[in-house]
């Protein structure tokens, strides 16, 4: 792991299964083979790939537990597990999604790893839900930005969009088609985006409640409907509407603008890569977007790293990532 990761060394790193095999080895067990039946830690030995009676097939990096007799290979229990895409395409796509800033469309996975499209947008859609965030172990301190972004699904208006004996507003407007996402950021430090159906003041206040520290020090613009939910914490606003975007109080400097930055990446990201995101999946390329956005202060190998030794304890079939959340 000494190398950094770019697109050189992963070449030499990922050039073919055995390869790709064994860096995951290292990344997941740095202190030997990990049983994922009895949890054993290095007592287990390889075992030679025979050719199985039945199939010929050569099953690689099998190891058996010393101790509880299990047989098991290195994704066991990750979202690697029963793929039949190879693992070295796998960490492939974990590099290129963590390196690039606004993501990759599920077409040029597709291009450039020589999967089929679907394979390509199940592997994104599966390495969204590993970057996804454990809930916070500990409040966000500090000073907190929170702020509403409206994103994808343009207003789909044509002449005839109206049918005889139809009122125009029978018809749904423009920004009700648009999915409304609220960012709690914590300055300096990390952000968490939820996909909110509807922004009232009551769901927010459960959001930064949950999320937010009581001594913390709350900054909104003006146009948030939390300006008028936030009773319990140390609350300031900046009025965009007046052109004001950064003011000092006591030496505090007010201003939305880091929360700003985030959406407008998430916003590039979305318009500009992904071009629609459908409603049921919005939180998983949040999930994608917050972590990037949380490993954005180390370089692109260290934050494929971060992704990969997250791959343990999570699995997605393809009907949960196809099934409706929220
Ligand atoms: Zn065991």
């Amino acid at each position: 792991m000494e190398n950094e990761l770019n697109l050189v060394t992963l070449a030499q790193h990922f050039s073919d299964e055995d390869k790709a095999r064994e860096f995951l080895e290292k990344l997941r067990w740095p202190d030997g083979p990990v049983c994922p039946k009895c949890g054993e830690v290095n007592n287990a030995y390889r075992l030679e790939p025979k050719p199985s009676k039945k199939d010929k097939h050569v099953r690689k990096g099998v190891w058996k537990c010393g101790g509880c007799r299990e047989q098991f290979t290195v994704t066991v229990g990750t979202i690697f597990e029963d793929s039949h895409i190879p693992l070295s395409k796998w960490l492939l796509a974990y590099h290129l999604l963590c390196a690039s800033k606004k993501g990759m469309s599920a077409h040029q996975l597709h291009r450039m790893l020589k999967v089929t499209y679907r394979s390509a947008w199940f592997m994104a859609h599966r390495i969204r839900y590993t970057m996804s965030q454990e809930p916070l172990s500990s409040k966000l301190q500090g000073i907190i930005e929170v702020d509403e972004t409206y994103v994808g699904g343009k207003m789909r208006t044509h002449p005839y969009a109206t049918k005889l004996g139809e009122r125009p507003k029978d018809r749904p407007s423009g920004v009700s088609n648009k999915a409304a996402v609220v960012s709690v950021l914590q300055r300096g430090g990390r952000v968490q985006s939820i996909h909110m159906p509807k922004v009232t003041a009551e769901n927010l206040r459960t959001v930064v409640k949950q999320m937010v520290h009581e001594d913390a020090h709350v900054m909104t613009d003006s146009s948030c409907v939390l300006a008028g939910a936030l009773p319990t914490h140390k609350h300031d606003s900046v009025n965009h509407a007046a052109k004001e975007y950064v003011r000092y109080e006591d030496g505090v400097c007010i201003t939305t603008n880091t929360i700003e930055g985030y959406f407008s990446i998430l916003k590039r990201g979305i318009n500009g890569v992904y071009h629609h995101v459908g409603k049921q999946h919005l939180h998983r390329y949040l999930s994608e977007f917050d972590f990037r956005y949380n490993a954005r202060k180390v370089n692109d190998g260290e934050r494929t790293l971060q992704a990969l030794k997250a791959t343990g304890g999570k699995r997605l079939m393809l009907r949960d990532s196809l099934r409706k959340v929220q």
